[in-house]
């Protein structure tokens, strides 16, 4: 459609950032605009309206994210932070990172059997949102599914994670 045309638009690629070699992508530029930010929103939900209870954002971009797409959906939602940020975390998985590893937590506020939406902002090699769903997992929550603004195809994070709905590809 013309209006996710221009929600993609608004997405900008910095090369170098944050170390040589590596684009970028930018999604604030979408956020920060009302009709682009109402879209993609309405195309994260799009799929599985109907279909969850509540939203799951990943630290920290999924925040800003998870917000608007519980509202526009009438649901509530839950931050899985970086680990030693939550008060009274239920369980804790790491993953690998290029250089490292990190560590994202959970608490266990929702009700036995609430249907969780997972959204991130980009999937990349799809480790964050393969850890994302294994916390959800580990806490019993059902996945109702996975979401992102942005897929880096050749990344191949779908294998990883997959089945995630993406709005943009690059
Ligand atoms: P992955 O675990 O490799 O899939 O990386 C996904 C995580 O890294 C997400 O939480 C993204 O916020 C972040 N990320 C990876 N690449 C980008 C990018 O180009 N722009 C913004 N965030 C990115």
């Amino acid at each position: 459609t013309p209006e996710l045309a221009h929600a993609s638009s608004l997405i900008a690629s910095i090369p170098d950032f944050p170390e040589p070699g590596i684009l970028f992508r930018d999604i604030s530029p979408l956020l920060a605009d009302a009709a682009a930010l109402r879209t993609v929103v309405q195309a994260v939900i799009e799929p599985f309206t109907g279909s969850f209870d509540v939203v799951a954002g990943v630290e920290a971009r999924g925040f800003m994210l998870a917000g608007a797409v519980a509202i526009a959906a009438g649901v509530g939602m839950v931050p899985i932070r970086k680990a030693g940020k939550l008060p009274r975390p239920a369980a804790a998985v790491s993953y690998d990172l290029e250089y490292g590893t990190a560590e994202i937590e959970m608490s266990d506020d929702l009700p036995a059997g609430t249907r969780v939406l997972l959204v991130d902002d980009i999937l990349a090699t799809g480790g964050t949102l393969r850890a994302a769903q294994e916390l959800l997992s580990r806490l019993d929550y059902p996945l109702a599914g996975t979401a992102v603004l942005m897929e880096l195809v050749d990344l191949g994070g779908q294998r990883v994670c997959g089945p995630v709905h993406t709005v943009f590809r690059v």
